[in-house]
């Protein structure tokens, strides 16, 4: 199957209000110009380098997602090219985006990630941290961040049960979050859940943002 007939089918089942975006992580300029040629413009790339390295030659009209774990001392680079970062994981973390923002001139979107799977090696903040997060002075102070919403990974397992059950307690921080901290904020509004595999179900349990790679572009 092509990339544009892989996408034009998973574009029709995503209800509208959900955005569909294109993991590109791996593919070639090529690829990603194949979706781009039939509509597709939210792309999402996990390292800070890549997504840089494609915007750079790639349409200005693209939204880059940057959707994976990012470090301190790559922030400067990607902030000019990004549209909006999923993996907020730590108050270190934001603090320098806010830092790096305010030297850009330029408000910078983010998600908070929460650790929703069972498996330990994934990235992600618990309830109880992201509410120190956003009680801190640190976090008060930052005039150049928008915190949009959260994101997580469900567990890489056949069960779908677990599965809906992790995507449920992601979207129950999130109105936990929306209710406590971001009541009036109109843009505190994204839950971004759901791979292949799996974005069905993060529909049905309340996802805003799904990222799907290769059941559009194929196996990586
Ligand atoms: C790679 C990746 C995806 C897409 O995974 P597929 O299984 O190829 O759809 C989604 N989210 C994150 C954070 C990823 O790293």
């Amino acid at each position: 199957m092509s990339i544009s007939h892989n996408l034009q089918a998973i574009s029709q089942t995503i209800p509208t209000g959900i955005r569909l975006i294109a993991v590109s992580k791996t593919r070639t300029e090529a690829e990603i110009m194949e979706a781009y040629a039939i509509g597709q413009r939210d792309f999402g790339e996990n390292k800070p380098q890549e997504l840089v390295a494609k915007a750079q030659s790639l349409p200005p009209d693209i939204r880059w997602h940057l959707i994976g774990h990012l470090q301190t001392n790559k922030v400067k680079m990607v902030l000019p090219y990004v549209h909006l970062i999923h993996a907020v994981d730590s108050l270190r973390l934001l603090s320098q985006i806010n830092k790096e923002a305010v030297l850009l001139g330029k408000q910078i979107d983010c998600l908070l990630q929460f650790h929703i799977a069972r498996e330990e090696s994934k990235f992600g903040l618990t309830i109880d941290e992201a509410i120190e997060i956003l009680h801190s002075e640190d976090y008060k102070s930052m005039d150049h961040i928008r915190i949009c919403g959260v994101m997580g990974m469900a567990t890489f397992t056949s069960n779908q049960e677990l599965i809906r059950q992790e995507f449920k307690s992601l979207q129950s921080h999130f109105i936990e979050l929306k209710q406590t901290y971001f009541p009036k904020a109109d843009y505190f509004a994204e839950i971004s859940m759901g791979m292949s595999d799996d974005y069905r179900i993060a529909i049905e349990e309340g996802s805003s943002m799904v990222r799907v790679g290769s059941a559009i572009f194929g196996v990586r």
